[in-house]
């Protein structure tokens, strides 16, 4: 199956796809960024699910239910810190990538949307991120059978410009 990508300025705590991610922390229990606003969007029973799951490694992905949301599932990813870039971040940031749509693959999601993991608080350079970003769903997507559009779901139109600049 031909996989559709494609980026978009929005909200993701809005999106109407079946799993939108989250770039969340090792304790899974919230923090600031997109982590924050879809904790808020998604009610307090999200962090009482989130509570049973035992925290994330760094590159590692985990799901629960989308709550308020109108996605059906959270997948929420830890992406590393950028620390120079010689500590294995690019490795870890795809890892995050391969392994939420694995898991959307699992689940049955068609439809994932992914926010730009790690260049927020994370401090991960854009245009960086963005070609591994692109890079590791390309990958994965060889190993899936049912997703079929994957949205870059970014939250300023400079990231925008360099999400659609990658995609080509
Ligand atoms: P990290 O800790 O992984 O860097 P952040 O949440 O700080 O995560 O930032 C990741 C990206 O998410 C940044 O590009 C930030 O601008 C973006 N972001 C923040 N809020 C939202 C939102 N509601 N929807 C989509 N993207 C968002």
């Amino acid at each position: 199956m031909k996989t559709r990508l494609h980026a978009i300025r929005a909200d993701i705590t809005g999106l109407s796809v079946d799993a939108v991610v989250n770039a969340a922390n090792s304790s899974l229990l919230g923090g600031g960024g997109v982590d924050g606003a879809i904790h808020r969007a998604a009610g307090p029973e999200l962090v009482h699910e989130c509570r049973l799951l035992g925290g994330c490694k760094t590159g590692d992905a985990k799901i629960t239910k989308g709550y308020r949301l109108p996605a059906r599932f959270i997948i929420h990813t830890v992406g590393p810190v950028w620390r120079g870039g010689v500590n294995g971040e690019a490795d870890l940031l795809a890892s995050c990538y391969r392994k939420s749509l694995m898991l959307a693959n699992e689940y049955g999601a068609r439809t994932v949307a992914f926010p730009s993991i790690s260049t927020g608080i994370y401090g991960y350079p854009i245009e960086r991120a963005a070609q591994v970003a692109v890079d590791a769903v390309r990958a994965a997507l060889e190993e899936t059978s049912v997703i079929a559009e994957v949205t870059f779901c970014c939250f300023s139109d400079e990231d925008l410009a360099i999400y659609r600049s990658v995609l080509g």
